[in-house]
């Protein structure tokens, strides 16, 4: 059973009236590009623990999450209000399985598909060499409602000045109309083909690795539209070419 941790507010990303990021100083735990911890607040007389993905890798000091302040929802508000220097809990133990570890060595392109706050786990693996000396191609689709929802977009752009020949991103718009990003929604894209035609590359079992973070719906669309091209979900018994995350 993991153990409850004491942190600090180090730094904290205001990205727009929903979403925000904290750094948290703490010691430990020790993760793998991907893993959530769970981080919690004494709220009354009762402890509130929910589950977040690192953003930072592990090669870095601070522990970061990315997160929306869910209407009615009792943690990620109260987490909203922490300022610099306000305390928190986090657990001593990092978990999860979508990480580069799990995925199967034949695997030529990578394909990081999010919605929302599950860019976070992909933005983690981004900063670690990993991605770049395994796979030829590495592809971050990141969906959102408005452009503004659109975080990182500085950590994204050093991303591909640096890994210019090997690194596509594609943003994802679905409530208003943005310059280079796609219109739809990610499994929309999957099926009739504009993803694929946006990176220029086929999305197939031969070469694949499809990892998926975020909204339940995304998820289970996008496995189906995958799973009619012949791709199937990984487990470690019986490797396959789709890993998922779902958030909510
Ligand atoms: C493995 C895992 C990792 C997660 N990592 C992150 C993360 O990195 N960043 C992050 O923002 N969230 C993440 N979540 C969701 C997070 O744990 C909380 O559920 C969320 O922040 C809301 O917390 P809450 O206490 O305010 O509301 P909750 O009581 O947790 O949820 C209230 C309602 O909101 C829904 N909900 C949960 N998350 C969202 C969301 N992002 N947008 C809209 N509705 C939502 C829930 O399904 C529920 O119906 C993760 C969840 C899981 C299972």
């Amino acid at each position: 059973m993991a153990e409850w941790l004491k942190g600090q507010v180090a730094r904290k990303t205001r990205w727009n009236d929903t979403h925000y990021s904290l750094a948290i100083d703490a010691e430990g735990p020790d993760f793998v590009a991907g893993q959530f911890i769970r981080v919690g607040m004494d709220l009354g007389s009762e402890r509130v623990g929910r589950p977040y993905s690192l953003v930072n890798p592990p090669h870095e000091p601070l522990l970061e999450i990315f997160f929306n302040v869910v209407p009615e929802g009792p943690l990620s508000s109260e987490l909203a209000a922490l300022d610099v220097g306000d305390e928190l809990l986090l657990t001593d133990a990092a978990n999860g399985f979508l990480t580069l570890q799990e995925v199967p060595a034949q695997a030529r392109d990578l394909w990081m598909l999010a919605t929302g706050t599950g860019v976070g786990p992909f933005l983690s693996m981004l900063q670690t060499d990993e991605p770049w000396q395994r796979f030829d191609r590495v592809v971050l689709g990141y969906g959102v409602r408005y452009a503004d929802n659109l975080g990182y977009r500085e950590l994204i752009e050093r991303l591909q000045r640096t890994h210019a020949e090997r690194f596509h991103f594609v943003p994802f718009v679905t409530g208003e109309a943005v310059a280079n990003a796609l219109p739809g929604r990610i499994p929309d894209a999957i099926v009739d083909g504009s993803l694929e035609a946006r990176v220029g590359a086929r999305l197939n079992a031969e070469s694949s690795h499809v990892m998926l973070c975020g909204h339940s719906g995304m998820i289970a669309d996008a496995v189906a539209a995958l799973e009619a091209r012949g791709m199937r979900r990984h487990r470690r018994r019986e490797p396959g070419h789709i890993s998922t995350e779902k958030y909510h």
